[in-house]
C-alpha cells in the first residue's frame, strides 16, 4: 500500500505454516452447493509457491522499473501463458508499457516500466468485464537493504495469480463465468498509484463496460487490533458507490469461509485515509464500484522485515478464497452491480 507521510509502525507475524484447515463445512445447504464449493479449490501451496519467487533476493524488492521488478513481471506473464490464458481483446502483450514520464512526482524519478494482465473471456456477456488487481511493486532496496514486500504486495499478487489458476482449471471442466475477468498486476503504486491510473487512462476494455474492481493489497497479516481476534479482513469501499456491490461481497463471505468483515476504514471520517491509498480509488474515481481487500497495518509495514518468514498462510489462503467466492459471483450474476 501506499505510504501516507513517512513511515509507520505496529507489529506482528504470522504463524508460519499451519495447515489450511478445509472450508467446506461452511459450504452445506442449498441447490448451488456444487457451485458454491469452487472456492475451496483456492490452494495454499500454490499460493506459497507464488509468493517465494516474489520475495526472492533476485527480484530485489520489485522496485518500479528497476531490473528485479521486471524479472517479476515477466515471471507474471510466464505464469499466465503456462496456465493458457491469454491477453485482453486488441492486445498481443501480457504488458502494458508505461513511460516514465508519466511516473515522476515530488518524491522521485522511476523508470519505465509496465502493468501485467490476462483475461479470460465471458460466456454470456463477454463484452462485460470483472477486473481484479493488485500491484506488484515494492521499494526496492534502499542503503543495501531489500524491502521485500511479502505483504505488501507479495500476498495480493500471488492471490490473484492463484484465483486466475482456479478460474482456468474451471475453464477447462467446461464451467466458463458468464462475464469476462481482467487479472490485473498494477506498477508504480507504491509511490503515486500510477499504474492503476495509467491503466484507467488508457483501458484496452471500456471503462463503461467494467462492471467492478476488487483489488487486493496487503492480506498476507494480521495487524496490530487483530492479533488474536477471529480470521478477518477489511472492506473498504464496497458501498460506496454500490450497496449492490457490497451485498454480493457480503453474502460471498457467508456462502464461503465466513470471516469477521471490519469495516472501520470505510468511515468517509478515517483519518488514515485508507480509501484513498490503493490502486483501486483510481477506478473509484471512474465511477467503477471497487472493494479494495486490506489486513491493515503492522510493525513490518514498509520495512525490509516485511518477509515471506511472517506470513500467515491459513489467513491468506481463507482471503484468497473469500475473494475468489465474491468474484465468481459477480462474474455470474444475474446483473452487473447497480450503481446507488
Ligand atoms: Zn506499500
Amino acid at each position: 500500500m501506499k505510504k501516507l507521510l513517512l513511515l509507520s509502525a505496529f507489529c506482528l507475524f504470522g504463524m508460519g505454516f499451519v495447515q489450511c484447515q478445509s472450508p467446506q463445512s461452511a459450504v452445506q445447504s442449498n441447490t448451488t452447493e456444487v457451485q458454491k464449493a469452487y472456492f475451496t479449490r483456492i490452494s495454499s501451496d500454490s499460493i506459497k509457491k507464488s509468493l517465494l519467487v516474489l520475495t526472492a533476493d533476485s527480484l530485489g524488492g520489485r522496485r518500479t522499473g528497476e531490473p528485479g521488478q521486471r524479472k517479476a513481471a515477466h515471471y507474471l506473464a510466464n505464469y499466465y501463458q503456462k496456465l493458457g490464458i491469454g491477453t485482453p481483446p486488441n492486445t498481443n502483450s501480457y504488458f502494458q508499457p508505461i513511460p516514465a514520464s508519466f511516473m515522476t512526482n515530488w518524491q522521485m524519478k522511476l523508470k519505465d516500466s509496465e502493468n501485467v494482465w490476462a483475461y479470460i473471456e465471458g460466456s454470456e456477456k463477454p463484452e462485460e468485464v470483472l477486473v481484479i488487481s493488485a500491484h506488484f511493486d515494492h521499494m526496492g532496496i534502499l542503503l543495501d537493504k531489500i524491502y521485500y514486500g511479502a505483504d505488501d504486495n507479495g500476498s495480493g499478487t500471488s492471490a490473484v495469480m492463484e484465483i486466475a489458476r482456479v478460474f482456468q482449471s474451471l475453464i477447462e471442466e467446461g464451467i466458463r463465468p458468464k462475464r469476462s475477468v481482467l487479472f490485473l498486476h498494477l506498477t508504480g503504486e507504491e509511490f503515486g498509484l500510477f499504474g492503476s491510473k495509467f491503466y484507467t487512462q488508457n483501458p484496452p476494455i471500456s471503462l463503461k463496460q467494467t462492471i467492478a474492481n476488487l483489488n487486493i493489497d496487503m492480506i498476507g497479516r494480521r495487524s496490530t487490533e487483530h492479533l488474536s481476534t477471529q480470521d478477518y479482513i477489511f472492506l473498504v469501499g464496497s458501498d460506496k458507490l454500490s450497496q449492490d456491490l457490497h451485498h454480493t461481497a457480503e453474502r460471498a463471505n457467508k456462502e464461503s469461509v465466513n470471516l469477521v468483515l471490519d469495516y472501520k476504514f470505510n468511515d468517509d471520517n478515517d483519518p488514515q485515509r485508507i480509501y484513498y491509498r490503493s490502486d483501486h480509488y483510481n477506478f473509484a474515481k471512474h465511477n467503477i464500484p471497487a472493494i479494495f481487500f486490506y489486513n491493515g497495518t503492522h510493525d513490518d509495514y514498509h520495512l525490509p522485515s516485511d518477509t515471506f518468514d511472517k506470513i500467515d498462510f491459513p489467513i491468506l489462503t481463507k482471503r484468497t478464497q473469500f475473494i475468489f467466492e465474491t468474484a465468481w459471483q459477480l462474474a455470474n450474476g444475474e446483473h452487473r452491480p447497480k450503481l446507488n
